[in-house]
């Protein structure tokens, strides 16, 4: 940006001159006056009022000068103030430059110069400036777009994994039952040898599935912890007694140490926090040949000062271990019900210790890791697949806890568990297990329903049920389970619901039953093969009475339809 006034030349010959003028003439006044005033000194003419006159001549002349001068050199500042004002209000704006020729033009030149670069660099911040807003919104667009696949694919990936959970689940149902079925008749010795490494390899493959799944659920961030009142010390009892039998088939002790004799009642999901203690136990039998397991249990209070624990306990022979379970549940619930004020929150230990094989100290940090086996010679010499740290990992960050593990080679491992839990009241308690109950009911008076479509799992349910001596009608779907129900002339006693079913399926048939008085205390229990997080819920929330999962155990079954049967009146919901 140039900026030149048009009379450029004649102004700065003007200034240049007047300048010189002013300077010339002033001089020259003050001369004239010093030689009149010494002239008058040396002809003794001189008079107080003519020096005063000329004085007063003089100071005029001389502020006329000073005021042109001053006009002269100050016009330029101020337009430089204006200019530097302009800048300080975020305006800058270029200013008009006198052409004095001296420093005072060049240093308007260099302002004007400084707001033409502030100018341009202005219009490069705001290009700049709208590019990078341009670009924000594409990529917001796009991040958009990708959020929404990464959600559709997360839904896909949790769809996918309901089927395959559904869809494995099924035929394994099928597999066990028959399994269970034939080495229930009766067999030549060597038939039963190949069915029995059949049923193994089944139950091997059940496990692996359900870990697949498990590891699934947990990294598609689709495993919810369920949040109920049970025994904790009775839950790791049981766990440790549940290993007994492995334990007395190598020749190792297993030990069970607790802090406390009593029920500890905290609410949490004990399916899972079983899952967590027998994946370490199993591991810490497996691994050990000779020597000692042990399974320590402490607590540590979070929030209040009561101490759970009384001073430790130590169990360390098998009839203590075998004392334990469903007494150990009994007393436990008696004993909570002495701490039901206590609500506060507390930090369980569970340490698992053996002197088995160890772990190399280059490996430690990759074992929990999926897939991951601290040597893979492992595989082939004790089997398994790696999951199951992974596992363990999962669900203890899940319940905001820590896993760390301590091991040296060839002397043993000691893998601790720090689980924070809220005490919870003991009414309500979930059973470790539930307690068997004796049949009143004569059996070949028992009706069952039997809704299920697949024709296999039909002939598995009947062939566990049939040995209990109960009549048992089948409907292929929903809409015929309703049809028999309603035609019936003897009432059924227990329905057993699929799910999944073709025309009406399990849980719209439950809804449109409980829709009527007349069904309401009818025990419905669903069986599906259906695992996923909330599937029990939908059946419950549907009016279903309780809910087994496939394949199915035979006992559970059989346990679960006793306890219906047993059941006052009314109980079914
Ligand atoms: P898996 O037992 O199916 O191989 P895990 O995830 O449970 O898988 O364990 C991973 C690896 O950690 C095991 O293969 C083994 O090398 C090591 N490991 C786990 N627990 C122990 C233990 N108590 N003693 C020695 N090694 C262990």
């Amino acid at each position: 940006m140039e900026y030149r006034p048009l009379d450029y030349l004649g102004r700065r010959k003007r200034r240049a001159l007047a300048s010189k003028f002013s300077v010339f003439t002033g001089a020259l006044l003050f001369w004239v006056v010093l030689t009149t005033i010494w002239w008058d000194v040396q002809q003794h003419t001189f008079s107080l009022a003519k020096g005063l006159v000329l004085c007063g001549l003089v100071a005029g002349i001389a502020i006329v000068i000073s005021r042109f001068t001053i006009k002269v050199l100050g016009r330029p500042l101020k337009l430089l103030e204006a200019g530097i004002t302009s800048v300080r209000q975020g305006r800058p704006e270029p200013i008009q430059v006198s052409r004095t020729g001296d420093e005072i033009e060049s240093l308007g030149e260099s302002f004007n110069l400084m707001i033409q670069a502030l100018a341009e660099s202005d219009e490069k911040i705001r290009e700049y400036q709208e590019d990078l807003e341009e670009r924000i919104r594409q990529r917001t667009a796009e991040l958009e777009l990708a959020k929404n696949a990464a959600l559709a694919a997360s839904q896909a990936k949790s769809d996918f994994l309901a089927n395959m959970s559904h869809e494995l689940r099924t035929p394994m149902n099928g597999l066990l039952g028959m399994l269970d079925l034939t080495l229930d008749s009766r067999l030549a010795p060597e038939q039963r040898e190949q069915l029995e490494l059949a049923q193994q390899c089944s139950h091997s493959l059940l496990a692996l599935l359900n870990d697949i799944l498990d590891l699934s659920k947990i990294e598609a961030g689709k495993m919810r912890l369920e949040r109920m009142p049970f025994d904790l010390r009775g839950v790791v009892a049981q766990c440790v007694k549940t290993h007994l039998g492995k334990a007395q088939e190598k020749d190792i002790e297993l030990r069970f140490v607790a802090a406390t004799d009593d029920a500890v009642i905290v609410s949490g999901d004990p399916l899972r926090i079983r899952q967590i203690i027998n994946n370490l136990l199993s591991n810490a039998l497996k691994f050990t040949h000779r020597g000692w397991v042990e399974v320590r249990l402490s607590f540590r209070p979070l929030e209040s000062a009561q101490a759970a624990g009384r001073g430790p306990k130590r169990m360390g022979n098998s009839e203590d271990l075998a004392a334990l379970g469903e007494s150990v549940v009994r007393e436990s619930l008696q004993s909570g019900a002495r701490d039901q004020r206590v609500e506060s929150q507390i930090e369980a230990q569970l340490e698992v210790r053996d002197t088995g094989i160890g772990i190399d100290p280059d490996k430690i940090s990759h074992i929990f890791e999926k897939f991951t086996q601290a040597d893979y010679s492992i595989t082939r010499k004790y089997g398994g697949t790696g999951l199951g740290l992974a596992i363990t990992r999962g669900l203890v960050e899940m319940h905001s806890g820590q896993i760390h593990v301590e091991s040296e080679l060839g002397r043993g491992s000691r893998f601790v568990v720090n689980l924070p839990f809220d005490r919870a009241q003991a009414q309500a308690v979930e059973p470790a297990a539930p307690e068997p109950r004796e049949i009143p009911a004569v059996a070949g008076t028992v009706r069952l329903l039997l809704v299920e479509d697949n024709p296999v799992n039909q002939k598995v349910v009947l062939g566990i049920l049939r040995k209990k001596g109960y009549r048992i009608d089948i409907a292929n779907h929903g809409r015929e389970a309703i049809d028999k129900l309603e035609s019936a002339e003897t009432p059924y006693d227990v329905v057993l619901m699929d799910v999944q079913m073709p025309v009406l399926d399990g849980l719209e048939a439950t809804r449109i039953l409980r829709g009527n008085p007349k069904w309401d205390g009818l025990p419905i229990i669903a069986m599906t093969a259906h695992a996923m997080t909330g599937d029990r819920e939908r059946c419950l929330a549907a009016g279903m009475s309780a809910y087994i999962s496939k394949p199915i155990q035979p006992a559970n079954l059989i346990s679960m339809v006793d306890q219906y049967l047993t059941a006052p009146a009314g109980a079914a919901r």
